[in-house]
């Protein structure tokens, strides 16, 4: 027997017993005769110590031990005499009365820790030590319990866990694919799957109601904090449901994940805001509703004052940033200069300070009266003390601009407590995007999402502006700003199918070429269906309180798409490109 307790067990009611304890030497210091080390593994860290009269061979031994050797002691549970509250097990240290050293280790490249000396890209390249340190710990624990949580509730509303292939043609997330080279069949490749969609709708035609997976997902797609190639998404779909169902069933898995992870109780029912309503009033389709500083649209106020910027502009819309009228000149130009940036886009920002002794002092003094300054703030909700910001222009591209704003405002008054959450569906996106670029139709979500019944006429239309008008039978789960996952109601009648594709633009030969296989199991009785999926990766991130997704992930990818660690992609042999029947273009 290797231990009879884990480094994270032993508490006060233990003393006097005599244990066996194996892990890893997190330090060790002398104090007097006296040696003390930390023992760490996975569940905690216990003190031992080694005391100055012990055996002259024990304390020589102590003393040999290096910081990450791992090591198996026995010895007796005692008090000790100046405890640690901030640790489980600091009340106790363990007398140690022989020390067997099971291996030895290099001095580790950064310290293994709560937290580590060590830069991103060095701990990136020894992730498996990395992975020892309590954080990375704590996030993987979160993440294994999540998941049981996941499979006990989809398990228990009788859905079925079901994998589906990695080796596949294009998938339509309209993403980039991964591909990779058939040797057996020269000059193919499959597609890594961009999400399981044709083939949950295939398990769909073939009965098996209620399915889901925790599956791997890839997208060659630039690489953000939140996004990696590869990534996992728990994958649902379910057959004789409408929206309702589809959004009752797995909410109810997210109260359950809420609960049981981190003892939160989120509302019953979940809020539902509709697409319209989450640009109007916040910017964005995955709207952080924690905070308020919503929205306004004022043109009609502003415009017709002599005030041209305004008045040449389709939409005028304003936020009101609570208590921010004493921002200086200083803060206003350097907030001009941020909405400037191309990460935001904005030409310019106007504002409007609502003084605390009731004046009104604004960048457009020249243009308005303070009365209409006041009939803008209150058109706003603003009161006293606060500062109005104001921009113009395309009335979505300005509203999105607005709702970076109003985040970064929200971020600099820390009204984004992590530890706070607020979900919510949005429901009724458009169902098309129209591309001047391209002078085409793209599909919103995918081009298997339903219209919503209602709007069928106009789908059927041939006007731009009634396409435009067709809302999908589609929703995304968001929370704090973040989109956590999405899905539709399906179509699932092939002439449909073939309309939509028609509407995109897909002809019927790259129809069939791309999706024939689908279109002609929806020939053979296909059920009504709709599922959805959501980023796994995000939602442990969330969970977690945390931005970045890369903690949750065991063995993650840099932001060049690199794993360090293994040093890859790589380059292969010339037999391996050869039995491939690859060239390579690239010059060395
Ligand atoms: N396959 C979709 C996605 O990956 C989700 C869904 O529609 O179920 O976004």
């Amino acid at each position: 027997m290797y231990r009879s307790h884990t480094c994270g067990e032993l508490r006060i009611a233990d003393k006097g017993k005599k244990v066996t304890l194996a892990g890893w030497v997190q330090k060790s210091r002398k104090l007097g005769g006296m040696t003390f080390i930390d023992l760490r593994d996975r569940y905690g860290i216990t003190q031992l110590v080694v005391e100055a009269d012990a055996a002259p061979e024990l304390v020589e031994k102590a003393a040999s031990l290096g910081r990450e050797f791992v090591i198996q002691v026995e010895g007796e549970v005692l008090e000790r005499e100046s405890k640690n509250p901030k640790m489980p097990t600091g009340d106790i240290e363990i007398k140690v009365l022989n020390i067997n050293i099971l291996n030895v280790s290099t001095v580790p490249p950064f310290t293994i820790e709560e937290v580590s000396d060590g830069g991103e890209d060095l701990r990136a390249k020894y992730r498996y030590l990395d992975l020892r340190r309590p954080p990375l710990q704590r996030a993987l624990a979160l993440r294994h319990r999540l998941a049981q949580e996941i499979r006990t509730y989809l398990d228990g509303e009788g859905f079925m866990e079901i994998e589906t292939p990695y080796l596949i043609k294009s998938t339509p997330e309209g993403a980039r694919d991964f591909v990779v080279p058939s040797r057996m069949n020269p000059g193919t490749f499959y597609a890594l799957p961009q999400s399981p969609q044709t083939f949950k709708q295939l398990l769909m035609v073939a009965g098996y109601d209620r399915y889901f997976q925790i599956v791997r997902c890839f997208r060659d797609e630039d690489l953000r904090a939140d996004r990696q190639p590869e990534f996992t998404q728990i994958d649902c779909e379910m057959s004789f449901v409408e929206q309702d169902d589809v959004l009752n069933t797995f909410e109810g898995m997210m109260r359950q994940m809420f609960k049981n992870a981190l003892g939160v109780d989120i509302p019953n029912p979940l809020p539902r805001m509709s697409w319209y309503d989450a640009m109007d009033k916040y910017g964005s389709d995955k709207p952080d509703v924690r905070f308020g500083m919503e929205i306004h649209e004022v043109t009609p106020l502003v415009q017709g004052c002599g005030f041209s910027v305004f008045d040449d502009s389709r939409y005028v819309g304003a936020i009101a940033v609570p208590g921010c009228a004493e921002y200086t000149r200083k803060h206003l130009d350097e907030l001009t200069e941020w909405v400037k940036r191309p990460q935001v886009g904005a030409k310019g920002l106007v504002y409007v300070k609502l003084n605390a002794d009731g004046s009104i002092k604004s960048s457009v003094d020249k243009f308005y009266s303070p009365e209409q300054l006041k009939a803008v703030a209150d058109a706003c909700g603003a009161a006293t003390g606060d500062l109005l910001l104001v921009l113009c222009g395309e009335k979505r591209k300005t509203q999105t601009r607005l709702g970076v704003l109003r985040i970064e405002m929200g971020n600099r008054l820390g009204l984004r407590d992590p530890k706070v959450f607020a979900p919510l569906w949005i429901v009724d996106f458009p169902l098309l995007e129209w591309s001047d670029e391209d002078g085409r139709f793209y599909a919103m979500h995918h081009p298997f999402t339903a219209p919503k019944p209602e709007h069928e006429k106009w789908f059927y239309s041939d006007k731009k502006e009634d396409l435009e008008r067709v809302c999908a039978n589609a929703y995304d789960f968001v929370l704090n700003g973040t989109e956590l996952g999405g899905g539709s109601i399906r179509i699932h009648n092939a002439d449909m199918q073939k309309r939509m594709f028609e509407v995109l633009g897909i002809g019927p030969e790259e129809a069939e070429y791309k999706f024939g296989f689908i279109i002609n199991a929806f020939k053979f009785g296909a059920p009504p269906h709709g599922g959805l999926a959501f980023g796994f990766d995000r939602v442990c991130a969330l969970f977690g309180g945390q931005e970045t997704i890369r903690d949750y992930i065991a063995f993650p990818k840099n932001n060049q798409g690199r794993d360090v660690m293994i040093d890859s992609p790589s380059k292969i042999d010339q037999v391996q490109m050869d039995e491939l029947f690859l060239a390579s273009t690239v010059k060395e």
